[in-house]
């Protein structure tokens, strides 16, 4: 039987970057839309604790969940913000990322042949985490026409004896579609109804537009005890290469939260020292950082839009929160003797150094679309936009080129 590690793919936008980063050494200006990394600075205050931190020796082994003034500091910041019901700081884990406390809840849940259920599209890693665990991953398909909203309907649809959890994400990567209150509750109440495990994965909680609320699921009745909850320092802060994340556990899970104990001792024995003190100055200074940041997405997502609708072969979908543009291609007339989503992201690469995911990379559901991340500059933002529809307006007859 082939490996379980034979079944991952390398990442689509690893290939993206590299034929983009072979555009940049020709000379050409290239336009980071490809993946979704902040384009600020961390906070001041950050960097200048994570500086003390190595002026004061603090350097040393952590306890493998994490320093407890940290541990702390999320309890309160979960309690209060997110509305969860955590005991106290020993259920909190912190990760390398929010990758990483994926990586090991879903080891921490699955058993082999265990189903979890998942939108389609959605970002790559989650359905990989879940087979990585010998798990199956359940796709429910989210469409244009709802606003790819993940339907409580659908879901229900998807449930089967092997269901173990529920996985969810809001504000959604790739759509941008936020998950309003209702629909959280239904999840929820499905979740209650056939004893499951609901998963959250929050790491865009504070990229959220239009004045919408981000609600954690964790927060609402039926679903208090029965989920897990991942957030990151990645968006919030722009500390993705920091890579500090944490998991919050219900006082009920005490086998789960052991089982991520063991595996967080085992794969990383404790994030980086240093970056936990980063992690403490981010949640416990000043907050308007992040939401500044939030005010400038929101402005370089109407700069896009606007792009985007201007161009041919290319119906947007507004997005509410995350920063990720998602289009579906529509009569996309070939680059290279192809017509796929890879042709579209191929040739705007080739012809205008502008860096997109073709929307297969995200799922089958994905197929026929493309997404655009708008955490580069604002500055690369704009002139993507402009350049977005001359560049596509020129495509139609070069079928071959
Ligand atoms: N969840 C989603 C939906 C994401 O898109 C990402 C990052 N792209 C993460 C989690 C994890 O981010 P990090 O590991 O940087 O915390």
């Amino acid at each position: 039987m082939a490996h379980v590690m034979d079944q991952l793919s390398l990442g689509a936008i690893v290939q993206v970057r590299d034929r983009l980063l072979a555009q940049q050494a020709r000379g050409r200006k290239v336009f980071r839309l490809e993946s979704g990394d902040p384009s600020f600075d961390i906070p001041e205050w950050v960097r200048e604790a994570m500086e003390r931190a190595l002026r004061e020796g603090l350097t040393h082994y952590t306890p493998s969940t994490g320093i407890l003034p940290l541990r702390e500091a999320i309890l309160e910041k979960v309690r209060e913000e997110n509305g969860l019901r955590i005991p106290d700081p020993d259920h909190i884990v912190v990760t390398n990322g929010g990758m990483h406390g994926l990586y090991i809840l879903f080891r921490a849940i699955i058993e082999p042949g265990d189903e979890v259920i998942l939108p389609d599209p959605m970002w790559t890693e989650i359905a990989e985490h879940i087979r990585l665990s010998g798990g199956v991953p359940v796709t429910v398909r989210l469409r244009l026409e709802e606003g790819y909203r993940y339907a409580p309907e659908a879901i229900a649809e998807a449930i089967t004896p092997r269901t173990r959890a529920i996985f969810v994400n809001t504000p959604h990567n790739p759509t941008g579609a936020v998950l309003p209150r209702e629909a959280l509750e239904g999840i929820a109440r499905l979740a209650e109804e056939h004893d499951l495990l609901l998963v959250s994965d929050e790491a865009y909680e504070h990229i959220i537009f239009d004045g919408l609320e981000h609600v954690s699921i964790g927060s609402l009745p039926g679903a208090r005890e029965r989920t897990l909850s991942v957030f990151s320092l990645s968006k919030s802060y722009a500390m993705s290469g920091l890579r500090l994340g944490y998991v919050a556990v219900p006082g009920s899970q005490g086998k789960i939260l052991e089982r991520l104990k063991k595996l967080v001792r085992c794969t990383i024995n404790g994030v980086n020292s240093v970056a936990q003190y980063g992690a403490l100055a981010a949640l416990t200074g000043p907050q308007d950082y992040t939401r500044a940041m939030a005010a400038e997405y929101q402005r370089r997502r109407d700069l896009l839009l606007a792009g985007v609708e201007r161009a041919p072969y290319l119906e947007p979908f507004k997005p509410s929160g995350a920063f990720y543009l998602w289009a579906k291609i529509v009569g996309w007339p070939g680059y290279q003797g192809r017509r796929d989503d890879w042709s579209l992201t191929e040739y705007l690469i080739d012809r205008a150094g502008i860096g997109s995911s073709p929307g297969s990379a995200f799922g089958p559901a994905g197929e026929g679309h493309i997404r655009f991340a708008f955490s580069c500059a604002t500055e690369q933002v704009e002139e993507a936009a402009r350049l977005l529809p001359e560049v596509l307006q020129a495509a139609g007859g070069e079928g071959s080129g």
